[in-house]
This record gives C-alpha cells, sequence and structure tokens, in this order.
C-alpha cells in the first residue's frame, strides 16, 4: 500500500476515535420538514430552507416552464456564451430587491465567496475576518495572498486596534451576517463605522439572513438598516430562496470588476437557466411572504419560550437557527442519536466547525414547520435530558 493511503486511513482511524467521523444520510424524499432518509420517515430539523421554498410547487412550475423552453445546459461559461436572459433577469431583480445598483450571480455561495475576496484583494492588502466566519470566506482570504487577521467573534475593540495598526493598500472586512452555527447577527453597523474611519470595506455574508431578515425578507442589511457604497453583499439561494447559487450585489463599478477578475465566476459554467426562472419565481414569494416568516418567528419564540433543560441550553439567537449547546463530541452525538431513533433529526455539529469543547445540535426552524413539530422536538428534547447517562459516552 501506499504511504499515502496509510496516512488517508490513519486519518480516519483517528476521527471515528474522536467521533469526528461525518456521515451522508440518503435522501429519498423532497427536501422538507418531513422527509425520508435512509429509508426511514424523519421529521427534520436539519435543512436550511427556512421558508420551506425548496418543494414549492411556484418553483418547480416555474422552472419546468423554463426547462421546456430554454434546455437544461448552460453550455458554455458566462464570458462565451453562457449568460442566459433568466441569469441577467434575475440579477437585476436581486440587485433591485437588496436596494444596490448591480448584482452577479454565481453557482454557489462557496463560489462567490472565494471568487470576490480573492479577486478584490491582493498581496498589498488586509482580510479582517470574524474568527466565527464561514470556512469559505477564510479559503477566500487564503486565495488572495492578502494579509489574513482574524479577530475575535463580534468584538468591534479588537477590529479597531487590527484596523488602525494596519498599512495594507485595501482593507477588507468580512463577516456572516447570522453566523451559521450560532444564529447570531454580527454588530455591522459597527463595522461599517469603522470601515469609514479607516478606509475599509465591508464584505457581509448574508447567507442565513437574505428571504428571513429585514421587510419583505430583504436581508440583514435592511434588517438593520445599512446602505453604503462600503458594502458589499453576498447571499445565497440554496438556503431561504430555496434552490441554489448565490449572488453578490453592490457598486456597479465593483460588479463590473468582479466579471473581469473573479476566477470562479469566469471559468466556470453557470447554473443552468431554469435554475434562475425557479429563483425568479422564488423571489417572488419571499417578497409576499411576510405569512411565511411569521410562521418561522411564531416557531422560534415557541421552542425558546417552552423548552426548559438544564443539562443543555440554548445558545442566545433571534433567528432559526436556534443552537443547543452540550459541549462533549460524544454526548452531543448520543443527543442526536437519542433523537433520531425516536424520529426526530437535528444534526450534531463537532470541531472543527465549531471550537472544542462546544459541540452542539444545530436546530434549524423552518415556517414549514407546524407547532406539533416544535412540540414534538421540545418533548424529545425533556425525555432526553432525563434518560441519557451523563457522564463520558460509550
Ligand atoms: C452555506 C453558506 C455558504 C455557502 O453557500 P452555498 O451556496 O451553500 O455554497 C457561505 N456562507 C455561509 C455563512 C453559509 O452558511
Amino acid at each position: 500500500m501506499s504511504s499515502l493511503l496509510d496516512y488517508l486511513a490513519a486519518d480516519l482511524d483517528k476521527r471515528q476515535t474522536q467521533g469526528l467521523m461525518r456521515q451522508r444520510r440518503l435522501l429519498d424524499s423532497p427536501q422538507a420538514e418531513h422527509i425520508t432518509a435512509n429509508g426511514q420517515a424523519f421529521l427534520s430539523f436539519c435543512s436550511n430552507d427556512y421558508l420551506g421554498l425548496a418543494n414549492d410547487p411556484a418553483l418547480v412550475a416555474a422552472l419546468q416552464a423554463a426547462a421546456t423552453e430554454a434546455g437544461v445546459g448552460s453550455g458554455a461559461s458566462n464570458l462565451i456564451t453562457g449568460h442566459h436572459r433568466y441569469h441577467d433577469q434575475l440579477e437585476q431583480a436581486l440587485a433591485a430587491f437588496v436596494g444596490k445598483p448591480s448584482a452577479l450571480l454565481f453557482s454557489t455561495g462557496y463560489m462567490a465567496n472565494i471568487g470576490v475576496i480573492s479577486a478584490l484583494m491582493g498581496r498589498d492588502d488586509a482580510v479582517f475576518s470574524d474568527k466565527l466566519n464561514h470556512a469559505c470566506l477564510n479559503d477566500g482570504a487564503f486565495l488572495s495572498r492578502a494579509t489574513h487577521h482574524r479577530f475575535a467573534h463580534n468584538d468591534v475593540a479588537a477590529l479597531e486596534k487590527l484596523l488602525q495598526a494596519s498599512t495594507a493598500r485595501h482593507k477588507l472586512v468580512t463577516a456572516d451576517a447570522v453566523f451559521s452555527m450560532d444564529g447570531d447577527i454580527a454588530p455591522l453597523a459597527d463595522y461599517l463605522s469603522l470601515c469609514e474611519r479607516y478606509d475599509a470595506y465591508l464584505y457581509v455574508d448574508d447567507a442565513h439572513g437574505f428571504g428571513v431578515l429585514g421587510p419583505q425578507g430583504r436581508g440583514t442589511l435592511q434588517h438593520l438598516g445599512l446602505a453604503s457604497p462600503r458594502l458589499i453583499m453576498m447571499g445565497t439561494l440554496g438556503k431561504a430562496a430555496g434552490v441554489a447559487g448565490a449572488f453578490v450585489a453592490a457598486e456597479k463599478i465593483v460588479i463590473d470588476y468582479l466579471i473581469q477578475h473573479a476566477n470562479s465566476y469566469i471559468y466556470t459554467t453557470p447554473a443552468p437557466p431554469p435554475l434562475s426562472a425557479a429563483l425568479l419565481a422564488s423571489l417572488h414569494e419571499i417578497e409576499t411572504g411576510d405569512a411565511r416568516r411569521q410562521q418561522l418567528f411564531d416557531m422560534i419564540a415557541l421552542l425558546k419560550r417552552e423548552l426548559a433543560l438544564t443539562r443543555w441550553h440554548l445558545q442566545v439567537s433571534e433567528t432559526a437557527i436556534q443552537p443547543l449547546i452540550v459541549g462533549d463530541n460524544h454526548e452531543a452525538l448520543a443527543l442526536s442519536h437519542y433523537l433520531q431513533l425516536r424520529g426526530i433529526l437535528v444534526p450534531a455539529i463537532r470541531p472543527p466547525t465549531v471550537p472544542l469543547n462546544t459541540a452542539r445540535l444545530r436546530i434549524s426552524l423552518s415556517a414549514a414547520h407546524g407547532e406539533a413539530d416544535v412540540r414534538a422536538l421540545i418533548s424529545a428534547l425533556h425525555a432526553a435530558e432525563r434518560e441519557i447517562p451523563v457522564g463520558p459516552q460509550a
């Protein structure tokens, strides 16, 4: 056997003994609150489909109609012949919706983050990132070759010190608007003031705010009432929007520059045009979706009000992401497993996705959940607290 394969096997063994092995489930139903996974029916609190749009009939119909009209493949990159009318319409609609002059579509949020940060920043520049930022923001900073400063979670004073001391040519502050494993909202107003003071720009990853927060779901920036040419916003389209992809919205000059310089935009085939047609339908559902958002926020309030645990605690969060902090990796797995045996899926999130000793259940709520669903989760958690043995798990 080659030494590389030995090394890979040893890594996998180590993960297994540390309780860090990740497993995929085979989904055999639409993404929804009630799913079939590994051949079994489950009530799911796993998805980021916060508005219940992933299987919405209006989106499915829009996708089918567009596939009949426009085909399924994009065929070539955007700068050759791949930029379809549906892509263009969606970009314009998204820019208008979030109140920015211009927008650009990417195939995924991951591609957007690595493409934008590495295009805008270079060797003489500096990127400033919250320590709990999503992995793809860090990858973007790494690819850019800029100096990468990471500051403690939500620590405005620490960021200011770093900005003050920096002699970089250009400065970009990056943050999740809503943190993906914590659900809390970044102090973006403070960051923007610092950016104005220190001539920096603010790149906001709104993967979990777009569609959910702000008037008509326009996102976290509108929720906080923030607007500035210094703001560059990224929103994903595979979470609340229910489909796939991502967009970056900014000043027109930024978008024009990205079309010339963002490699993950230039050297790739865009998502199929019918996905953009489905997303135009999704945008309409989001804009007229106050009832969905009300249902989601009612479910969040219900969970926070009625869950009464002493052993584990819900971390403070106003959003659809409600982390139940357990601490130990094995205990978090045992809890997730306990729920699974009772037909409820909640993922255990362990390091390195979250800091050491903060393993948790990431409960994510959706407008598709009903009161009975959330109450079923609450009583199962109450039972788990009584029944799962305390101490190191077998
Ligand atoms: C999910 C996520 C991404 C990546 O988006 P995809 O479209 O799934 O690639 C980026 N940033 C954050 C904060 C996310 O949660």
